[in-house]
């Protein structure tokens, strides 16, 4: 397994977000975190990646421990995130947002790189020298993930990407994920039974912060999964 969770706790003051969360994140493959709003979907990427630190439990990234490493650095260690709401630059141009990711990790062949991101989405060089705050909401979820993708991560780790974005745009970020998954792993939040269904290798469903489901995507039952999507 690349990323072990294991009896991880979150609280917000005193109350419990995240209630004895363990799961693992297999190599090449796509893990669906599903759950309600307010299930502890987003608390859990933030305490994966180290926007706050875990209350207990623990975080290993390709065998090590990164519980209580600060951000930067379980970002080199390899998890690559995209929040929700995208958080691009919006004054810099599309090619600086993905230039300065990939120049601050000094990868020994970025050009390579670069091209990767832009054949998985070619709008992005297409729109490589406008603002990043010009495109659309799909053109900048896409660019957050070109961004994410030029740290090279080990775990991508993507919250809510299909969140209010054209179907058109949908279909772009689902067929990326396809292709990705056979090269890195993917955490992936997503509110959407459907979507989570036709890319999730693994599937977990949080609810009051705690795991109540867990299993084979190809076995999630959408009767089974529903009662803890619906509000
Ligand atoms: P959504 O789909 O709405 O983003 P979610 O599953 O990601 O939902 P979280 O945002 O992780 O859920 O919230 C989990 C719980 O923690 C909720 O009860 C929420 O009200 C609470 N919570 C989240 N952020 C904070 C915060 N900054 N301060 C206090 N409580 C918070």
């Amino acid at each position: 397994m690349l990323l072990n969770v294991s009896q991880l706790t979150q609280h917000y003051g005193s109350a419990l977000a995240l209630d004895g969360v363990s799961f693992n994140v297999e190599k090449d493959s796509c893990t669906a975190i599903l759950g309600r709003n307010g299930a502890g979907k987003t608390t859990l990427l933030q305490t994966l990646v180290g926007v706050m630190p875990a209350t207990t439990g623990k975080i290993s990234l390709d065998g090590k421990d990164v519980t209580t490493a600060p951000s930067h650095k379980r970002a080199r260690s390899g998890l690559g995130y995209v929040p929700q709401g995208r958080e691009i630059f919006s004054d810099l141009s599309v090619g600086q947002n993905i230039e300065i990711v990939l120049r601050n990790h000094r990868f020994s062949e970025p050009d390579t790189l670069r091209d990767e991101i832009v054949t998985l989405f070619p709008v992005l060089g297409e729109m490589w020298k406008r603002r990043g705050g010009d495109l659309s909401g799909g053109q900048q979820q896409q660019l957050a993930i070109g961004r994410a993708l030029a740290s090279r991560p080990k775990v991508l780790i993507l919250d809510e990407p299909t969140e209010g974005i054209q179907p058109s745009i949908v279909q772009a970020i689902e067929d990326a994920i396809r292709d990705l998954k056979g090269r890195m792993a993917i955490l992936l939040v997503e509110q959407y039974y459907d979507f989570a269904r036709s890319v999730a290798d693994d599937y977990v469903v949080l609810d009051r912060g705690r795991v109540v489901k867990a299993g084979r995507g190809a076995s999630m039952d959408e009767d089974d999964v529903a009662a803890f999507l619906t509000v």
